[in-house]
C-alpha cells in the first residue's frame, strides 16, 4: 500500500476538542454563542425536497449576489466555500508554483503550516516581536501570504498601514484572513478589486453563528477569483447552506446586535481577568489571549478547567506557552468560567 511520503511525514491539524454535554462551558474554539438569525433558521426549515433531490447552483450564485449587496462589489468578484479553511487551501494549490513559497506570521492560524505541507510548499514563518506585534520584512518574495488579521491566537491586528506596505511589498498573492473582522476596528475588504494581489477571507463560522454548516468565502480581483473557481469541486458549497448563509450575509440587523453582545461581555471579561492579575492582550476578536498571573501555570489553570468543564484553549511553547486563549462566550457562561477560575487561581 502506497502513501505519499510527505502524507507520512505530515504533521496533521489539531482542532480544539468538541466535548459534549449539556454542563459543558465551551470556550475552546471561538464559536459565536448565540443562535443563528431567525431569517437563517426560517429558511432552513423551509427548504423543499426539490431542493435537496437536485445538485446545488454550482458556483452559489445567489450567495454571491448578496454578498456583492452587502459589500459593494460585484458577484464576480467572489468564491463560495465549504468553511473559510477550503478557500485556504484552493490558494494553495491555485498560486503556488510546484515547490513554491508560502508566507504567514509566528504564531498565526496554525493551519497554514500544514496546508503548506500538504502541498509539498516549503515556508517561512515571520516570526512576531516579543510584545506580539509584528514588523513588515522589507522583502516579501513567497508565492502566497497568508495574513491573519486579526490574529489568532494573539487576537491582536496589523495596522491598517502596515498591511498595505506588505501588499505593496509582495511578490505573490496576499490572503487577509478576516476570519474574526466582525469584532475589529477595521476591515480590508473596501481595497478588494483595487490592489492586484489582495484577497479577503472570510467565515459564517463566527459572527454568524454557522460554525456547523462550513461555509465561508474569498473576495478578490476578477482574474484571482476566476482561477480559484476553475481549481474548486463542481459543487463545493452544498444547496443547505448556499440557502441558510444568503439569509445570514442579507440579515445585517440580527448580525450587529449578536456582535455588540459579544463585545459587551468582551470588555467586561477583560476588566474581570484584570482584576485577577491577568496581562489580556488588547482583542479585535471575540476572544481573548491572556497570560496567566505571576505564580500560576497556564497549562495547569487549562487542566484545573478542563475538569471542572470549562474548556478554554492552551498553546504549549515559549511565546505562548504562559497565555490561555479564551472564546467569549454569552454572560452566563463568562460568569461560570470567573467562578471556576476563582476556584483554580493560587491564593
Ligand atoms: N481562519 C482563522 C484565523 C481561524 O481561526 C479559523 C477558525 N479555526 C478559520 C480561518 C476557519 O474558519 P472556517 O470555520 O470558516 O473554516
Amino acid at each position: 500500500m502506497a502513501i505519499r511520503t510527505s502524507i507520512h511525514a505530515l504533521h496533521a491539524y489539531v482542532p480544539g476538542e468538541q466535548p459534549q454535554g449539556p454542563n459543558v462551558v465551551k470556550l475552546n474554539t471561538n464559536e459565536n454563542p448565540y443562535p443563528p438569525s431567525p431569517k437563517a433558521l426560517a429558511a432552513l426549515a423551509g427548504l423543499s425536497s426539490e431542493a435537496l433531490r437536485k445538485y446545488p447552483e454550482p458556483s452559489g450564485w445567489a450567495l454571491r449576489e448578496a454578498l456583492a449587496e452587502v459589500h459593494g462589489l460585484t458577484p464576480e468578484n467572489f468564491i463560495v466555500v465549504n468553511g473559510s479553511d477550503e478557500g485556504l487551501t484552493l490558494c494553495t494549490r491555485c498560486f503556488c508554483e510546484h515547490e513554491g513559497t508560502v508566507g504567514y506570521m509566528a504564531p498565526s492560524y496554525s493551519l497554514y503550516p500544514v496546508l503548506s505541507e500538504i502541498a509539498e510548499l516549503r515556508q517561512t514563518p515571520y516570526p512576531l516581536n516579543n510584545d506580539f506585534t509584528w514588523t513588515v520584512p522589507d522583502e516579501i518574495p513567497e508565492d502566497l501570504f497568508f495574513l491573519t488579521r486579526p490574529n489568532a491566537p494573539t487576537s491582536m491586528s496589523l495596522p491598517r498601514e502596515e498591511v498595505l506596505t506588505l501588499l505593496g511589498r509582495a511578490k505573490g498573492v496576499v490572503v487577509v484572513d478576516e476570519a474574526y473582522v466582525a469584532f475589529a476596528a477595521d476591515s480590508l475588504m473596501d481595497k478588494v478589486g483595487e490592489i492586484s494581489n489582495l484577497l479577503v477571507s472570510r467565515t459564517f463560522s463566527k459572527s454568524h453563528g454557522l460554525a456547523g454548516m462550513r461555509v465561508g468565502y474569498l473576495a478578490g480581483p476578477v482574474d484571482l477569483i476566476d482561477a480559484l473557481h476553475k481549481i474548486r469541486d463542481s459543487y463545493n458549497l452544498d444547496a443547505v447552506a448556499q440557502v441558510v448563509a444568503r439569509e445570514a450575509i442579507l440579515d445585517q440587523t440580527y448580525t450587529r446586535q449578536v456582535v455588540e453582545n459579544i463585545l459587551a461581555t468582551r470588555d467586561r471579561v477583560v476588566a474581570e481577568l484584570m482584576d485577577r492579575g491577568f496581562q489580556v492582550l488588547p482583542s479585535d476578536t471575540n476572544f481573548l489571549f491572556a497570560k496567566v498571573p505571576e505564580g500560576a501555570d497556564a497549562q495547569g489553570l487549562f487542566d484545573a478547567l478542563k475538569a471542572k468543564q470549562v474548556f478554554v484553549r492552551y498553546f504549549p511553547g515559549e511565546t505562548t506557552g504562559s497565555y490561555l486563549r479564551i472564546t467569549i462566550g454569552t454572560d452566563e457562561e463568562m460568569d461560570h468560567f470567573l467562578s471556576e477560575l476563582d476556584a483554580c487561581l493560587p491564593t
